[in-house]
This record gives C-alpha cells, structure tokens and sequence, in this order.
C-alpha cells in the first residue's frame, strides 16, 4: 500500500515523459512542412505542377493538349474525340482561366485540365483513370444581414463603404424611382436593408442574391419597400411600402424607352409648322422613325384614329381621372374599344399630320383637362386588395421590425 503513492509518481512521470517526448518528435514535422496545402476544383495542387493560364485567341483543345503527353499514351485527337460529348470545345472563349494540372514525376504529362467558365462553375478533364469530364460547381451559400448607414455622398459611395456592390445603388434607386429622387438624397438622409448575399465555399463574395427588405429615412420622411409577390407565377415580385400600396407609379414615366424631349408642355411656344406662337398642350418624344410607343397606363383604347393636326393618334381612358392621347404615329396597332395593358406597344413613331419630324407628342388628360404629367404628383398602381393585404402586412411585420431595431441600434434613434 505505501508505495501506491510512488506508482502514481512514476506514471504521472511516465505521462510528462511521453509529453515531452512527443512534442519533441512533432515540432521537426512542423518546419519540414512549410508548404501550405493548397485545395482548389478537387484537386491538392501540392501534388501535381501546376500551370495556370487563360486562353488565348486562336487556342482550342487539341493546340493545349498537344503540349503535353497524356497518359497511357493516349493520342490528342483522341482526347479531344472522347471529350467531345460531355465538354463543347466551342464553349471555350479567349481571356477565361484555365489550369493544368502536370504529373510530378513526369513533368510533361497531363494528369488534368480545369477549364474555369465563372466564380462558380468549372469542368474538370480528367486524364487520370481514362478520360473523364465532370462539369462541377463550387459550394455556395447564403448569408443574411441588415446594413445602416447614412448617407455620406452618393449612394453607392455608402453603399460600397458597406461592402455592397454599386450595382446595388442602381437597383434602389429604381425601387425607388417614383418615390425619391436619388439626386436629392443629403447628407443625415439613413437608409437600413436587409439582403441575402452569396458566397462560394463560405468565403468568396459572389454578390446579392435576393433583397428581403429595404427602409429609407429621405429629409425626416420613411420610405419602406419590400418586395413581394401577389401571384405566385410572377417572375419578379413588385415591391410594396409599409401599407401594402404599390411603389410603381400607375403610370410610366414615358411612353418611349428611348427619346429625346424636343419641345415640353407649355402656355406658349412658337408652333415650328404653324408659324405662329400658341399653347403647347403635350410633351414632344423625338425618336427615330417606327420606334414602338407604350400605353403609360392600363386602360380602354377610347379613340384611334386620323385628323389633320393629330394625325394618326390613339387616346386611352385609365379610369374616372386620367387619360393620355398619342399622336403623329406612322402606325397604330390598336383599335376602338381595346382593352391595353401599361407598357403595351399601341403604335409606332411617326410624322403624321401638323410635324416637322418623326414625335409622339404624348397628351395628359386629368378630369377632362390637359395638364402637363411632370408637375403632377401622379397615383401609384393599384393597391392590394383586403385579403391580400392581411396577408402582406403579416408577411412584412418582422422584416419591418428588423430594420428598425438596426437602425436604432446604430443612430440610437
Ligand atoms: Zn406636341
């Protein structure tokens, strides 16, 4: 029994001893190994020589393969033969990565290529067991966060100090678009949203995935938009404020995608065919000849037809309020009656009666009277219906929720 206590002695002894030794044996092991291990489209690059290059204009599969000895002896036009199926050597294009991957002991055999087509998908062509292609991607994934800030010159500017891409101002502000004008948002003006971001292997930033929820505070004033959709076969959802009205405008802002506005609605102006000077009841859309033209809103075709000033023309009546008149057109495309549909074409550019030159001189009609569509403050789409609307409010509650408490925490508001 009293030597109990010296057996507990030795084997705690025994116990550092081998400690020591151990640590002894590993720390050699360390600086042997300085190379660190590189893992990269499933290959350890430390066991091959590996060559990373792009192509060039004029290469193609058979001029890099045949640089090298493939394996078993296999000929290049073979190898380009077997790969033929599953990899489509016109899908190469110049200035894209690629890496070859070499036999250590054999420094001019081709064990491998990875043809790199983005950040996220690759094609391995395997020269190791056989020939083989395998079209891969990397694993990615989703990451989710609310960013605040306030805005310290332009959007984008505070955006990427938050490490968002620009290209994420350009998608606000279109969110936005008849809500703020972006060239007007000042210094104190806050904004907080919330965005799920895409990340190949949990560490390569690839960008935005989706926005779930976006909040903007412009001169003291709040401005929610989240997006969402009201039929689940929409291709992308509408984005709606905190009370379920739609933030799109009922009507667009032009009735052209491309254009130039020769002459605005005005009290006065000198008519260029007329010669003399009168009321300009319309915003003149110069564009070249045969450019489609769009209904601005959704309505009934109330008139399309011929005069001598208007020329060929097509009025559309949107509701109780509003109408707006086309004129000049080569074409129309609709008739009395018809029912159109916001940003359908109705007819083409022209010079049709009283011009000078291919215009859509776009009229505005508001209870019966001609104003000018820029100096209105003009409705959004339609809004949700009750049941709808539950539903939504449901929906954005939390998102709502989450913004502000970022907000908070960051302005201590
Ligand atoms: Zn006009």
């Amino acid at each position: 029994m009293k030597y109990l206590p010296l057996l507990f002695l030795s084997l705690f002894l025994f116990i550092s001893c081998n400690d020591v030794k151990e640590k002894e044996v590993k720390k050699p092991k360390v600086k042997v190994n300085t190379e660190p291990i590189v893992k990269e489209y499933g290959f350890v690059f430390n066991d091959y020589k590996v060559i990373r290059d792009t192509i060039k204009s004029g290469d193609n599969l058979s001029l890099i393969f045949g640089k090298f000895d493939l394996p078993d002896s296999l000929r290049t036009f073979d190898a380009v033969e077997k790969v033929k199926d599953s990899f489509n050597p016109r899908m190469i294009k110049i200035g894209k990565p690629y890496l070859l991957f070499l036999d250590k002991k054999k420094p001019n055999e081709l064990n491998a290529l990875v043809y790199v087509k983005n950040k996220i998908e690759y094609a391995v062509i395997d020269f190791r067991d056989s020939v083989q292609v395998n079209n891969k991607k990397k694993p990615t994934s989703l990451k989710r966060r609310t960013i605040a800030a306030e805005i310290e010159g332009s959007l984008s500017e505070t955006l990427s100090k938050q490490g968002v891409s620009q290209a994420f101002a350009t998608k606000l502000a279109k969110v936005y678009e008849y809500s703020i004008d972006f060239f007007k948002i000042q210094k104190g003006d806050k904004f907080s949203v919330t965005i799920n971001e895409r990340y190949i292997e949990d560490s390569i930033y690839v960008g935005i995935e989706s926005v779930e929820s976006t909040y903007f505070q412009h001169r003291g004033n709040d401005y929610y938009a989240f997006p969402y959709k009201l039929k689940p076969e929409q291709a992308y959802p509408d984005y709606y404020d905190e009370k379920g009205n739609g933030l799109k405008s009922m009507f667009l802002k032009s009735p052209l995608d491309y254009f130039r506005i020769s002459s605005r609605f005005s009290g006065r102006r000198f008519h260029p065919v007329q010669k003399r000077w009168k009321a300009h009841n319309g915003t003149d859309y110069a564009a070249a000849h045969g450019t489609p033209i769009k209904a601005t809103a959704t309505g009934v075709v109330e008139r399309a037809g011929y005069t001598s000033g208007n020329g060929n023309y097509v009025k559309i009546r949107h509701n109780g309020t509003y109408s707006t008149q086309y004129l000049h057109m080569s074409k129309i495309l609709v008739k009395n009656g018809q029912h159109v549909s916001q940003g359908q074409v109705i007819g083409k550019v022209g010079s049709t009666g009283l011009a000078t030159g291919p215009h859509v001189c776009y009229r505005f009609w508001k209870n019966g009277v001609q104003v000018d569509p820029f100096r209105q403050q003009l409705p959004n789409a339609e809004p949700m219906n009750d049941k709808d609307k539950t539903i939504y409010l449901k929906h954005i509650e939390p998102l709502r929720k989450e913004l502000d408490s970022v907000i908070k925490v960051k302005f201590k508001k």
